[in-house]
Order: structure tokens, then sequence, then C-alpha cells
């Protein structure tokens, strides 16, 4: 099973379907939200 994992703040975005154990960083909703505001 993958793991999806927020790169800024580690906390678990989700999970999908791999035949091996697989981590995959991306940002969650929350951190979007913060960098997007840090541009402004
Ligand atoms: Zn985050």
């Amino acid at each position: 099973m993958g793991t999806i994992v927020c790169q800024t703040c580690n906390s678990t975005i989700g999970h999908f379907e791999d035949e091996k154990v697989t981590t995959l960083y991306g940002k969650c909703t929350e951190c979007v939200h913060e960098e997007m505001d840090d541009n402004e």
C-alpha cells in the first residue's frame, strides 16, 4: 500500500493501492493555503 504524506507538516494525506510499500510526498490543503498566504 502506498501512502501520501505532506512534505511540510508530515501528516498523512491519503493512501493508494500499490504492490509495494511506497511513500509519496505532496501538500495537504492546509499547507497549500499557507504557502499561498506567504506569497501575498
Ligand atoms: Zn501539511
